[in-house]
């Protein structure tokens, strides 16, 4: 490596930017930070600023060897399973892991935000905001830089360039015009829309504070995340036309009616639904696949520039900032040799983001649909029984991707495997009591081989 030799810079100072520019810095690299915003500490915007995130063990991994999650303690809220809300208000709990450990954790994107900003500058990253980039020669490694206060536009000359423009990034449209570029776009047909439910006074919670809580409604849901200061950031989920649809949703009376008749619970925790709900567009959700990821040793795209993914696994910051744990080692490892460093982490990490890619889709269906229903509660329980039992060879999915560090694609795989003995062993039963755990024994010593530990 040749520490300060090479000005790094980074086009995004949202959440993978700043931990990546701090990772760089680190180890030697003069990094510059170009970020089209404001400066959300001292302006404030509206850059998803309601919406939480759920952060699990693989962004805590990458956190914790930046040495700040422990730093951030006052600013989550585990939640420890999730709190089903039927229509007829009935509540069930459904634990997400099978120990205390294995909670997912609550946290304002602003506040993650804040904290790898002052983090990245703290040592030494120079953020430049309201800085757009329009465009970049990916021969050369020059940039367009416009100002977004006066208009004028500059070419910054770049070494390296690393796109962590998220989802619509300008660095991956100018890779769609090189030859044999591949690229993916599919949207869902649900939109999302933020709202709120404010605390009940004194920062108290008006619902269970450390779970997630989910309205599954077959074809919508809404789910609600605990915040530190006693509120909950909700998201409705809802198709964009057709019945039960945003389309639908035109008018204050529609949206009021709406809720009572699908979330008759939530409409006296939320004083100012109407209004609330109209303040806030309707965001899209798609899935981005591409490749390449690198331009020759020049230009990098990492976290959701190169694979945005769809919101119901809680994994697109968790698989970003796993991107960025991974990209340290091969550094580590190969120096700056650019070429080889780009290359090699997207061999490993492409495989892996287009399988959490999927499951996310996967788990929308689970999350909107299956969770209210009595034999997928069931097999949850079955689930958490053959884990105690075989902790290293049977892991729930949910557990290998949220609770584990096992890449994606083999949580994928292994996933598949688990289901069909489920499917199986649960078949015409309804109590623990009456497993097989004969048959189970056979099954799991046959088909799984055991788990490696996360390293
Ligand atoms: C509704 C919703 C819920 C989610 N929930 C979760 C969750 O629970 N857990 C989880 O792990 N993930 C979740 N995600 C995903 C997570 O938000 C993203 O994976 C994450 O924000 C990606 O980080 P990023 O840094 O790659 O991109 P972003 O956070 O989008 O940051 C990109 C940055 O680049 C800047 N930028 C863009 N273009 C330019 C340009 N041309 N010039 C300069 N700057 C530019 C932007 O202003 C922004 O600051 C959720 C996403 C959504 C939409």
């Amino acid at each position: 490596m040749n520490p300060g030799r090479d000005t790094i810079t980074l086009v995004g100072a949202g959440l993978n930017g700043p931990l990546l520019a701090l990772g760089l810095i680190r180890r030697g690299f003069n990094v510059q930070i170009f970020e089209r915003r404001s400066d959300m500490r001292r302006i404030a915007t509206s850059a998803g600023r309601s919406i939480n995130l759920a952060i699990s063990t693989r962004g805590i991994h990458a956190l914790s060897q930046a040495g700040l999650w422990s730093g951030m303690q006052n600013i989550i809220n585990p939640m420890k399973g999730r709190m089903m809300h039927a229509l007829s208000s009935e509540l069930t709990f459904q634990p997400y892991g099978k120990a205390e450990a294995e909670v997912i954790n609550s946290i304002s994107r602003a506040d993650l935000n804040i904290v790898l900003l002052n983090a990245a500058e703290a040592e030494g990253v120079r953020i430049s905001f309201e800085q757009r980039c329009t465009g970049i020669n990916l021969k050369t490694g020059d940039i367009q830089v416009r100002d977004e206060q006066s208009g004028a536009t500059r070419t910054v000359n770049c070494r390296v360039v690393i796109g962590c423009d998220g989802s619509a990034s300008v660095l991956r449209n100018a890779m769609l015009k090189r030859v044999r570029f591949n690229f993916s776009q599919q949207y869902l047909d649900y939109g999302y829309r933020e709202l709120t439910i404010p605390s009940v006074g004194n920062g108290e919670h008006a619902l269970e504070t450390n779970a997630l809580h989910i309205w599954p409604r077959g074809n919508f849901m809404l789910i609600a995340l605990p915040n530190i200061d006693g509120s909950f950031a909700c998201i409705l989920f809802l198709p964009f036309e057709g019945a039960d649809s945003f389309a639908q949703l035109s008018s204050p009376s529609s949206v009021m009616e709406f809720f009572k008749s699908n979330f008759p619970d939530v409409v006296s925790l939320m004083p100012n639904l109407t209004d609330n709900f109209f303040a806030n567009p309707t965001g899209s959700m798609m899935t981005i696949k591409c490749s390449p990821w690198h331009v020759e040793g020049r230009c990098l795209l990492l976290g959701d520039a190169a694979h945005a993914i769809v919101p119901f696994f809680g994994q697109g910051i968790n698989c970003g900032f796993e991107d960025c744990t991974y990209f340290f080692e091969l550094l580590d490892r190969y120096g700056a040799d650019w070429e080889r460093v780009f290359t090699a982490f997207e061999a490993v990490r492409k495989i892996n983001t287009d399988a959490i890619a999927d499951l996310a889709v996967e788990n929308f269906v689970e999350m909107r649909d299956r969770v209210a229903d009595r034999r997928f509660l069931f097999r949850k329980k079955v689930e958490l029984a053959l884990e105690a039992k075989y902790p290293r060879l049977f892991v729930p999915k949910y557990a290998m991707v949220t609770f584990h560090r096992i890449p994606y694609s083999i949580a994928m795989k292994r996933g598949i495997v688990q289901e069909r003995m489920l499917a199986e062993l649960c078949d015409g039963i309804d109590r623990i009591e009456d497993l097989d755990w004969k048959k189970a024994d056979r099954m799991i010593r046959n088909e799984l081989t055991p788990l490696e530990p996360d390293s």
